[in-house]
């Protein structure tokens, strides 16, 4: 039975179990490099001695765009380990783009991976980063080496401190302009334990981890709970439904975005049998139709556990463990998590059960406010304490939260977010385009496909290939436009606004029939 360990700081979780059980598995990649609970704290410590040697003090940023491996775990918990903020960025961001996250977050070190060192090198210079440093897949790069060769003693643990920051998470803003989320120590401990204990997490548990660990979702929902409770990772590279299917019978757990439950559903080895060992299937990051649901369930017997949260919250709400976890419902907070509807404009409460407005949350989970923008975050709170999440729900006669909408036209697609201003941006500014609307389109596969309508000059040359392709060293690959049309105008209000509603009506069977998760 799991039991509630009181966590003031992500630190505490190792040292538990280096004090109980350091031989424990802690890591598994799918090659087999395995690691014990002791292994990776040595590793850990090695990492940070070697950020030391580099001059990493408390509250400096780490800024960190590699691919997925056990030593960039390592960089995040040495970060931990020293008191510097981890800065993770996702690997498909363009070198213009990475160029705006070192500017902004201006960490002490930027690890990057080896093959992109001389191009960040002179970006970095040109935003004032001055320290490169490498980090490959097979614990190759400058960082690794100095970690292997570093003979500092590993710094003492950064002392408990739940107001000190973590984690910087940039989310895309509405405005075109990304927002770092500064996420504390006391957020991801309290986050980790109420998870743990929600999802009855322990130290006989294994995770099966094929999620990003740039994002909230890998790196903090997965990584963290396993840390928090003692458990094992099989640790995947990126997602593959072969290789997740060859491993799920060891694997207690799977955390996935709603493109891994469809991708798993189109594979004829998920079965009863296969998933005989599982306890648990976690879906979030964005909605669940509840045919993908349905249909989970009736292959496997499995009733797929939605949860709700963002990078900026951390989890909020989630289906229960023992009780009835519906279909296209996020369910209730989570323990100590406060949610409230709202009217959007005023902030006023609005009544329960049903009323639709926008979601609100309060609790020891809520970040500490956005990176330099003291204004904007100001924005984004109540005179109460309560965070304005931008997404639009109702919370039903049961206590269920329902996601309906998002506040911001934001697109989901496989997971990540995309904000529509940002690829619009990018099209208007190519030769012969007169305007752009961006849009989500119900996608089979990826739950939303970005889909670009243009306006173009009469006389311009211009063509679907051709927007893709002038987009391509623009924009990460997540956000290019699955598909872009070409119409005469777009639709307007009487107020000049873009009616992207109805955009989203005349394309909805775009990419196939539409589905419409239920209960919302
Ligand atoms: P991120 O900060 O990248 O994690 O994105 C957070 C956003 O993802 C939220 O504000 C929601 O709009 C959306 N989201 C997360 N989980 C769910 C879910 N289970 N259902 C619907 N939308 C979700």
């Amino acid at each position: 039975m799991p039991r509630p360990i009181a966590t003031d700081d992500p630190l505490q979780w190792l040292a538990r179990v280096l004090a109980q059980a350091p031989d424990r598995l802690f890591l598994e990649t799918a090659a087999g490099r395995r690691y014990s609970y002791r292994e990776f704290d040595a590793l850990v410590a090695k990492h940070a001695a070697a950020l030391a040697q580099r001059g990493v003090a408390p509250a400096e940023r780490i800024a960190a765009q590699i691919e997925k491996s056990p030593e960039a775990v390592a960089l995040y918990l040495a970060c931990l380990r020293l008191g510097a903020v981890f800065v993770p960025l996702n690997t498909a961001y363009t070198l213009t783009e990475l160029e705006y996250f070192l500017q902004d977050s201006q960490p002490r070190v930027a690890v990057v991976r080896p093959q992109d060192f001389t191009n960040v090198r002179t970006v970095a210079g040109r935003v004032g980063v001055a320290d490169v440093q490498t980090l490959g897949t097979q614990g190759e790069g400058s960082l690794p080496q100095l970690a292997a060769s570093t003979t500092q003693p590993p710094p003492a643990p950064f002392a408990a401190d739940p107001a000190a920051l973590a984690a910087l998470l940039y989310t895309s803003g509405t405005t075109g302009r990304s927002k770092g989320a500064m996420l504390t120590r006391g957020n991801l401990a309290s986050n980790a334990t109420t998870l743990m204990n929600a999802w009855h997490f322990s130290e006989a548990d294994v995770l099966l981890h094929a999620l990003p660990i740039f994002h909230v979702h890998g790196l903090f929902v997965a990584i963290n709970t396993v840390l928090a409770s003692g458990a094992a990772m099989l640790f995947l590279s990126k997602f593959d439904a072969d290789e997740v299917l060859r491993l799920l019978p060891r694997a207690t757990v799977l955390m996935g975005v709603p493109t891994f439950y469809t991708r798993l559903l189109q594979h004829p080895r998920l079965t009863r049998e296969t998933t005989r060992n599982v306890r648990l299937f976690v879906s979030g990051s964005a909605p669940l139709l509840a045919d993908t649901h349905s249909q989970f369930r009736e292959r496997t017997g499995h009733a797929i556990l939605e949860r709700y949260g963002m990078s900026e919250t951390l989890m909020n709400t989630s289906n229960p463990y023992d009780g009835e976890r519906v279909p296209g419902s996020v369910g209730p907070p989570l323990p100590g998590v406060e949610v409230r509807i709202a009217d959007p404009e005023s902030g006023q409460p609005l009544p329960t059960p049903d009323s639709i407005g926008m979601i609100e949350v309060r609790g020891p989970n809520v970040f500490a406010g956005y990176w330099r923008l003291p204004e904007k975050t100001a924005t984004e709170f109540r005179s109460d304490g309560f965070f304005v999440t931008g997404d639009l729900g109702r919370i039903d006669a049961r206590g269920y939260v329902h996601i309906v909408g998002r506040g911001k036209d934001l697109v989901i697609t496989g997971g990540y977010n995309v904000y529509p201003i940002e690829v619009e941006t990018e099209i208007d500014a190519l030769p012969g385009v007169v305007e752009s609307a961006v849009i989500g389109v119900v996608h089979p596969d990826f739950g939303e496909g970005v889909t670009a309508i243009v306006v173009k000059q009469q006389a311009a040359d211009l063509d679907e290939a051709a927007v893709r392709k002038a987009l391509e060293p623009r924009l990460a690959n997540f956000k290019l436009p699955k598909r872009v049309l070409f119409v005469d105008e777009l639709p307007r209000n009487t107020m000049g606004k873009v009616q992207k509603s109805v955009l989203r009506e005349a394309y909805r069977q775009l990419y196939g029939p539409p589905q419409t998760p239920a209960g919302t």
